[in-house]
């Protein structure tokens, strides 16, 4: 059985993340996407808030989890025998310190596998930065986010 995660911050979810979260499910048997708990970086979202916008946006999945984690990304992937870490890849920028990750993460678990899911060109350019910066300045997100979490999000940028 093959069982891959995909990590990430979230904050929040936009449709380059969901488009990731799409393809991998069709390959693997079971996909979670976790959050990754940082207590040092600064979020929008809470924690709560980005796992119920997960969990909208991936409701149609039904081989789709959510959690989240703190810590080692690799000790919780040895906690739930996960197989596969699925990172997405934007841009050449985004391989240099994935490639860096990805060979730390062999080096402690070389049972575990980390395999890339080039972007959707449509989305090469998208964020989550992105969608908070435009929408801080009250710009349009509609093509940005999953349809299911669109009031969820510009709610939070009427009554921050
Ligand atoms: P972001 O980089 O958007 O702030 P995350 O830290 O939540 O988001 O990213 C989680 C994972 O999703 C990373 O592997 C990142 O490279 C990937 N990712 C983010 N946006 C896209 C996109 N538009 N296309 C492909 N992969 C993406």
């Amino acid at each position: 059985m093959e069982k891959a995660i995909y990590p990430g911050s979230f904050d929040p979810i936009t449709k380059g993340h969901l488009d990731i979260i799409t393809r991998t499910s069709a390959v693997v048997d079971h996909l979670i996407v976790a959050i990754l708990e940082n207590p040092r970086k600064q979020t929008l979202f809470t924690l709560e808030e980005r796992i119920e916008m997960l969990r909208l946006s991936t409701a149609p999945y039904p081989n789709v989890e959510i959690d989240y984690f703190g810590g080692l990304l690799i000790n919780y992937v040895e906690e739930k025998n996960i197989n596969i870490i699925i990172k997405g890849l934007r841009a050449i920028s985004d391989f240099e310190f994935e490639f860096q990750m990805a060979l730390v993460n062999r080096k402690l678990n070389p049972k575990v596998e980390t395999l890339f899911m080039v972007t959707n060109s449509k989305y090469s350019y998208l964020s989550s930065s992105i969608v908070k910066e435009i929408a801080g300045f009250k710009g349009e997100i509609k093509e940005l986010v999953p349809p299911a979490v669109y009031d969820l999000i510009t709610q939070k940028f009427r009554h921050p």
